[in-house]
């Protein structure tokens, strides 16, 4: 399966304006109105409209005119706007195939033009959302904007710094390389998920490693919240590598020993089931002298030793702010009663789904040699013009009250149209490899399936045990409106 960047290299610098202009716009408006778009483009000669229709030709945005004439970004607009960043930033050269797929975010290869391979995960924290809102009439009432491209954004950027961040604390994890808009770029993990690891010949050896995983992160200050079978990653060696961090949280919030016992559990369990340990013995608590792991009890979190809130700071002065990090909390709390109690082991039947393919090469990428027109091109966020048109348009308090009822309307239609256009967008290029392809769509649908049963929002976004239980996903939802 591939991610079709062929289109990439024939969009005109136009074509980016544009595009540019319409994820402009979205920051207020779900569905963005042609004309703000003309406005914010302001194309020398105009034309905007044209252009617009070879952006949907390739589509890289969707028109919509049920209230009036307006377009949104799709992800593969999204992407490629990051992509395209990305590229001319010399980050890296060709995208490959995709090598995994979670419920909300899509892994590629990546070739660099030394020809180097390397990860790019693509944040898509809308794909679940969207459909979740259709049973959540409850939100519309207070909502101004929902915005996966927030969302998705927001869980990029925690998602780098927390990388960044564990790797100079010597942790087991990616190289972060680069970030934009909501893709991470980062060093591939020759590696599987443990999920796939059969057997091993030392099970209690990598048992003990791994839980002293999440002892160690929590006396950095930090829980991972999703520490499972699927986000660790071994490789022949047995060698760890953590993987999957916009989840994570602070050992000072407030549901902090919940989400560390779950941890904790997760990997009991794991190792319960595939590898038959017993834990008669390990499950016995310890006093605070064995906390250290002496191989032979339950990791308490009241006796962890949690010196360094240094590295929440840290994080906040590599890009990941405050209010960044408020947000995604927010985001998470909204599902933190639901997850009480969970566990997200249970996954002897996703085995044969979650296969990663290690054989990386270069062949089967596509390059992509753009011109470098950064500086043509509008920046997210940079035109202080835009910014005012923006604010012009949206203080026009009669256009918006008509489209704050319109947008009310629209999250609606855009519910109930939900799956056509996720299938529109999702569509992708299934070549060169069919059992692959069968492979991550069944992985997908699973993913998604319990995503739906169980709304985890990015709690545990690789569980894929569905609970079945009640969402408070639309509590998780108001939080994060006007955010944008
Ligand atoms: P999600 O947040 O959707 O669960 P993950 O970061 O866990 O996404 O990635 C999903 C899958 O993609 C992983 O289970 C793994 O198989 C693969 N993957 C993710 N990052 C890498 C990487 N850096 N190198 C190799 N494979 C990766
Ligand atoms: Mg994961």
């Amino acid at each position: 399966m591939k991610l079709d960047v062929n289109a990439l290299r024939y969009l005109t610098k136009d074509d980016f304006r544009v595009l540019t202009a319409v994820e402009m716009g979205m920051r207020n408006h779900e569905i963005v109105p042609a004309e703000l778009i003309g406005r914010i483009a302001s194309l020398k000669h105009g034309g905007t409209y044209k252009v617009l229709k070879n952006l949907l030709k390739h589509k890289l945005v969707h028109h919509d005119s049920s209230k009036y004439d307006g377009f949104r970004l799709t992800y593969l607009g999204y992407d490629f706007l990051a992509i395209k960043t990305l590229v001319n930033r010399g980050v890296f050269a060709s995208v490959g195939r995709q090598i995994g797929v979670g419920k909300e975010s899509d892994i590629f290869e990546v070739g660099t033009e030394d020809g180097t391979v390397l990860a790019m995960k693509l944040h898509r924290l809308g794909r679940v959302s969207f459909r979740a809102v259709k049973s959540k009439r409850d939100y519309l009432r207070h909502r101004r904007s929902f915005n996966w491209l927030y969302l998705s954004r927001l869980a990029a950027i925690k998602e780098f710094a927390f990388m960044k961040g564990l790797e100079e604390h010597g942790f087991p994890v990616p190289n972060a390389v680069d970030c934009n808009r909501h893709c991470v770029i980062m060093s591939l993990v020759q590696g599987y998920p443990l999920l796939q690891v059969k057997e091993l010949p030392n099970p209690d050896t990598l048992f003990e490693t791994i839980l002293g995983l999440v002892v160690r992160l929590a006396e950095h200050g930090l829980i991972h919240c999703d520490f499972n079978e699927f986000n660790i990653m071994i490789d022949d060696d047995e060698k760890v590598t953590m993987i999957d961090f916009p989840q994570m949280i602070s050992v000072s919030h407030r549901n902090a020993q919940m989400y560390f016992d779950r941890d904790i559990e997760c990997i009991f369990k794991f190792f319960r089931k595939r590898f038959h340990l017993s834990f008669d013995k390990k499950e016995i608590e310890c006093d605070d002298s064995d906390v250290e792991l002496g191989g032979s009890c339950r990791p308490q979190f009241s006796d962890i030793n949690k010196v360094s809130g240094v590295l929440d700071k840290e994080l906040e002065a590599s890009g990941f702010t405050r209010k960044d990090q408020d947000d995604m909390e927010k985001f998470v709390d909204g599902d933190v009663e639901e997850d009480l109690g969970s566990d997200s082991g249970e996954s002897e039947d996703a085995d044969d789904t979650a296969q990663h393919i290690n054989d990386a090469t270069l062949s089967g990428f596509e390059s992509l040699s753009l011109t470098k027109e950064e500086g043509d091109n509008l920046h997210e966020g940079d035109s202080e013009a835009n910014q005012n048109i923006l604010r012009q348009h949206t203080s026009n308090e009669a256009r918006q009250s008509s489209e704050m009822a319109w947008e009310d309307r629209q999250v609606e239609h855009h519910d109930s149209s939900a799956d056509d256009n996720s299938e529109e967008e999702e569509e992708e290029e299934h070549d060169d490899d069919p059992e692959l392809e069968k492979r991550l769509t069944k992985q997908r649908q699973r993913a998604i399936q319990a995503a739906r049963g169980r709304r985890k929002g990015i709690t545990s976004r690789n569980s894929y045990k569905d609970k079945g239980g009640k969402s408070s996903h639309n509590s998780k939802i108001q939080k994060q409106l006007g955010s944008w």
